[in-house]
């Protein structure tokens, strides 16, 4: 017999929650507009709206706070993330950044020009929104297999090299400042890059004389995902794997947020002394100085200590093991979700879930609001109301997939709260044909509408 799997960690301080009642959901969801967004965290009871500032930190993070130098410049703090961003990822440029976004920010006001294009794998939307804010285009050349919810494919975050070549063709080199590859492919799924594509991309760029950057967010998850699924790695350890894929890029942005496992935090990495320089006025101007950059000194410590766990396998093992435990409970029920199961989250498809709701009826929300009353799992819209309106025409956009989100957050869960969102979901599935009615839209904002928009019932 096997021995049981089980954490690589137990729990030292806990945080209470509310258990509420059906009839409580009820009246809430609906004083929250049928909107996830609007409910207050303790109407929730387990929270699967994102796995992005939401993990919990060890007792060396807490302690690393503790000891977080707040000196304006220069401070200890500083140098000891710019010792770990060297170590782990071989970068002898680096700037501090309150979050993703905003190393998107400082990065971008650097390399991008109106009428460039940047190619990639599924752009990140603060990524595509920071490139298209500045008159840009980001061109997705993932792989098509990506885009099968059924097809098993390892390697579903990979960019397809004969697209991305073909970019390289028709557009000049010089109106193409970086191709981005987002470690792991959260758009799709949280699906990993290979290391082979990884390489193949690198060569290309070189071939062309074009930058390469990696979104970082999660690539710990990634590093995880070549061990197991690329036989050369199988014997090479986490760190070993995370040198080899950073040699192959120039920059990386990076929301500390997910796989620094920190509550907020970013970084940008360089290697070009040039960029680093142009950056550093940016990220005077929006983030802070260049030894903070919008982070509290505790902060910046609490990162280096998170980059530096985050690559022990037992710690990834567990994590992704727990995602998988979900899925793998749900397949075995019969629900549709998209496979293979991905790093951080399980994406159910709502359009093969509630058969019987039309489209314009908002399925994944409908999906996203049974559950909430079910259990008062919180999960997330990835459906028609995330993809907005045609700006032109005014009409809904119907994107390829109607996908409910369930994002789980870092070493906060145990297996149990995993079998209740699967019990919940279960329930759901045996009653989906009697939901034939979903939701209308009575107030929603010019753009990013899923954030406030206001719904009511059919
Ligand atoms: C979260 C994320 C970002 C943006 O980071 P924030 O910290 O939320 O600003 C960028 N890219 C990817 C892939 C992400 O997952």
């Amino acid at each position: 017999m096997e021995y049981p799997f089980s954490e690589s960690y137990k729990i030292k301080m806990v945080e209470p929650l509310y258990r509420s009642n059906l009839q409580e959901r009820a009246q809430w969801i609906k004083q929250a507009d049928y909107n996830l967004f609007n409910l207050k965290s303790n109407q929730v009871y387990i929270d699967l709206l994102t796995d992005s500032g939401t993990g919990s930190m060890s007792h060396h993070q807490w302690a690393a706070m503790m000891q977080g130098d707040e000196s304006y410049a220069g401070a200890s703090s500083y140098f000891q993330l710019k010792k770990a961003v060297k170590e782990i990822f071989g970068f002898d440029y680096f700037l501090p950044t309150h979050q993703g976004r905003a190393a998107e920010n400082v990065l971008f006001s650097t390399l991008v020009k109106t009428g460039n294009i940047i190619p990639g794998n599924s752009h990140f939307d603060t990524t595509k929104g920071h490139i298209e804010f500045r008159g840009a285009h980001a061109i997705d050349c993932t792989i098509d297999e990506a885009f099968d919810t059924h097809a098993d494919f390892p390697f579903k975050g990979n960019v397809d090299i004969q697209k991305l070549e073909n970019v390289f063709i028709s557009e000049s080199a010089d109106n193409i400042p970086f191709v981005i590859l987002t470690l792991t492919n959260n758009t799709a799924g949280g699906q990993p890059v290979s290391m082979q594509n990884m390489r193949e991309v690198s060569i290309l760029c070189k071939k062309y004389s074009i930058a390469l950057l990696y979104d970082s967010a999660r690539f710990a998850e990634n590093a995880y995902f070549i061990k197991l699924r690329e036989v050369e790695y199988k014997n090479k350890t986490i760190r070993e794997i995370v040198t080899e894929m950073y040699s192959y890029t120039d920059m990386m942005t990076m929301s500390s947020k997910k796989d620094g496992i920190v509550n907020i935090g970013g970084l940008i990495g360089l290697r070009s002394e040039e960029i680093f320089k142009k950056a550093s006025t940016f990220n005077i101007m929006f983030e802070g100085f260049i030894s903070y950059g919008g982070m509290a000194g505790r902060d910046m410590s609490a990162l280096a200590v998170g980059l530096n766990e985050v690559l022990d396998f037992n710690y990834l093992e567990t994590r992704i093991k727990q995602v998988e435990y979900l899925g793998n409970k749900l397949i075995e029920a019969g629900i549709p979700i998209q496979k293979p199961i991905g790093g951080h989250a399980i994406f159910v498809n709502a359009t093969e879930f509630l058969v019987n709701v039309p489209r314009e009826q908002f399925v994944a929300q409908t999906l996203a609001i049974e559950l909430y009353l079910e259990a008062g799992v919180r999960g997330v819209e990835i459906g028609t109301l995330l993809a907005d309106r045609d700006p032109q025409t005014r009409q809904n956009r119907y994107p390829r997939l109607e996908l409910l989100r369930l994002a789980i957050p870092r070493r906060v869960y145990t297996n149990n709260h995993m079998d209740v969102v699967a019990h919940a979901l279960i329930k759901i599935f045996e009653r989906r044909n009697e939901i034939s009615s979903g939701f209308e839209i009575m107030e929603e904002a010019p753009i990013l509408r899923h954030f406030t928009v206001k719904l009511k019932k059919n």
